[in-house]
């Protein structure tokens, strides 16, 4: 009997290391679809869009390579404007599929959207991989071109050194590929494993690896606690005591607060969707602590913003930082002015992102929009 194979692409678009495609590779017929919400170009209700537009970018040039790569298999990439739950019931039941292959979600929206397609076609048979983590669920508890690029300077033997940089440079820089699947982690540690063999192992090429698995940790957590990724509460009993402050939080999108530093990294993010981890950690910081905003506009505007967005990296991130994760030590209160001194002593990158101009003083009547 022929079998009709429906390869459903999330975040796992790329040919290399990829289950999902070897699983659909001895279908008789296959469609490969990527399936864009309109839902992610409308505000939600902390009011940003999913996708912004530094990321639909990122997102098109992935999908159009992809498309060529797939070109060169007798394949092509069909991408639809459509909710995915509709777009892919129509084409089950127009091609007749029998197997739908798909990529393990970890975010909430992706699992039920799935669980929904099941409920919806019953006779469906519906085959998961692991595309997305270094692990599989086995594997737990514990106890391309740029990274042939990386690996092939002496960046990655410095890493540890470097990676709290502002300027962003210091990082491996790989984290917008890993997050829609270009690049998978166990293809980034098998270069890196390669690089140790062949040219040095050290504390940085072990901290490299180390921070890979802060990535995986926020993935299975996304997977554990499902809705709890995205409640004020975090994983926590008690709510935090933030709200939202229109005045402030439009200070903080636009880098007008009274923080320079913070500015700075605000404005690098609106011009070109990026922000290195050490700048993330202070305007996270800065939005609840020092603006007592709720935690889940900031994710929501990284989320819009970051080219690299990854939504459990990003909101696992955030409730960690306003102490509503599973950090034992609870929130993370920077110093902002200490930050400086320490990351931008010359002031070097708040001049570059004019980090010091437009700021607004923060006043009590602010306080009641
Ligand atoms: C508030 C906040 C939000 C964040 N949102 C995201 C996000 O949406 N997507 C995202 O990929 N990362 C996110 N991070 C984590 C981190 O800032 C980025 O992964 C990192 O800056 C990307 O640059 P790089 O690839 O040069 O990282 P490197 O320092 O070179 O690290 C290598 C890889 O390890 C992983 N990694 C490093 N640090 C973390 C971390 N703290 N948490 C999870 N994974 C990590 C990433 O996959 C990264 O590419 C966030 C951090 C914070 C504090």
């Amino acid at each position: 009997m022929t079998r009709t194979a429906l390869y459903w692409l999330t975040h796992d678009l790329r040919i290399d290391d990829n289950a999902a495609l070897r699983a659909a590779a001895d279908a008789d017929r296959l469609l490969c679809v990527y399936c864009l919400d309109p839902d992610w170009f409308r505000p939600t209700r902390f009011q940003a869009k999913p996708l912004g537009e530094h990321r639909w970018r990122f997102l098109c040039e992935t999908l159009t390579e992809l498309n060529r790569a797939l070109q060169h298999y007798g394949q092509r990439l069909h991408v639809l404007f459509q909710e995915p739950v509709t777009a892919l019931g129509n084409l089950i039941e127009q091609y007749r599929v029998d197997t739908l292959i798909c990529s393990h979600a970890v975010g909430l929206d992706e699992r039920q959207q799935l669980e929904q397609l099941k409920a919806e076609q019953p006779t469906l048979a519906v085959i998961e991989c692991w595309t997305h983590t270094l692990f599989t669920p086995e594997h737990l508890p514990f106890g391309r071109e740029h990274l042939q690029h990386y690996f092939s300077t002496a960046r990655p033997a410095c890493y540890k050194d470097t990676r709290n940089a502002l300027d962003g440079d210091g990082g491996s820089g790989f984290s917008p590929w890993l997050a829609n699947g270009a690049l998978s982690p166990r293809q980034l540690v098998a270069a890196l494993r390669d690089y140790e063999q062949q040219r040095v192992a050290n504390e940085s090429t072990y901290w490299l690896f180390f921070e890979l698995l802060w990535r995986e940790y926020f993935q299975w957590y996304a997977l554990k606690y499902g809705v709890g990724l995205f409640r004020f509460r975090g994983i926590k009993t008690h709510p935090p005591l933030t709200s939202f402050y229109a005045g402030r939080y439009r200070q903080w999108i636009e880098g007008t607060t009274p923080w320079p530093i913070v500015n700075a990294c605000m404005k690098q993010l609106a011009a070109t969707g990026l922000m290195s981890n050490r700048g993330r950690q202070l305007v996270a910081s800065c939005l609840v602590n020092e603006l007592g905003i709720d935690w889940r506009y900031g994710a929501a505007w990284f989320q819009q913003q970051l080219i690299d967005h990854d939504v459990a990296s990003n909101w696992g991130n955030w409730q960690y930082l306003a102490g509503v994760g599973a950090d034992p030590r609870g929130q993370r209160h920077f110093d902002l002015d200490k930050q400086t001194r320490l990351y931008d002593p010359h002031g070097h990158f708040i001049r570059h992102w004019q980090g010091d101009t437009g700021i607004t003083v923060l006043d009590s009547v602010d306080c009641a929009d």
